[in-house]
């Protein structure tokens, strides 16, 4: 292991143990819960979203460490930004782990603590677990107060809401 993946990884397992932002936001407006069958994830995202701004950010729920440490990251990430940031911020973690060019082009000040999750993009399972509080966090900003579950095929998921 090198010495950045050792870092990764301690920033990973610290997210793990001491998930940030962890918990229910009783003045949330607006909410999504993301599962991942293939693992057994479960995470429930809640905002409060004030002038297109989110000004703050809980998640609950259970699941592997890569999906904990992803929520809690996330919700460090994106707290402050304006929805169209957040889901900037989403497609650029999504570049990260899964294209070779993504971890290229992308400098380390964009990403902060997320940068860790590079590692993710050799094991294609793992990539579910990864962006599922983030496919919460789109569902939630787009208004869809429902379930979005990943799905078998690489980086897509279901949206279970009757458009
Ligand atoms: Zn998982």
């Amino acid at each position: 292991m090198s010495e950045y993946e050792e870092l990764y990884q301690e920033i990973l397992l610290d997210h793990n143990k001491n998930p940030r932002n962890f918990g229910r936001l009783p003045l949330a407006t607006c909410s999504a819960e993301g599962y991942n069958p293939l693992c057994g994830d479960h995470i429930k995202l809640y905002l409060t979203v004030e002038n297109e701004v989110i000004a703050d950010v809980r998640f609950e729920g259970s699941g592997c460490a890569i999906s904990r440490a992803s929520a809690s990251m996330l919700g460090e990430a994106i707290k402050g930004k304006s929805k169209g940031e957040a889901l900037a911020l989403f497609a650029t973690f999504r570049d990260l782990i899964t294209t070779e060019e993504g971890g290229k082009s992308l400098s380390e000040s964009e990403l902060g603590d997320l940068i860790a999750f590079h590692g993710v993009r050799a094991y294609p399972v793992r990539i579910k677990c990864a962006v599922l509080a983030w496919h919460a966090l789109q569902a939630a900003l787009n208004g869809e107060s429902v379930a979005v579950m990943t799905e078998n095929s690489h980086d897509h998921h279901t949206l279970k809401v009757a458009k």
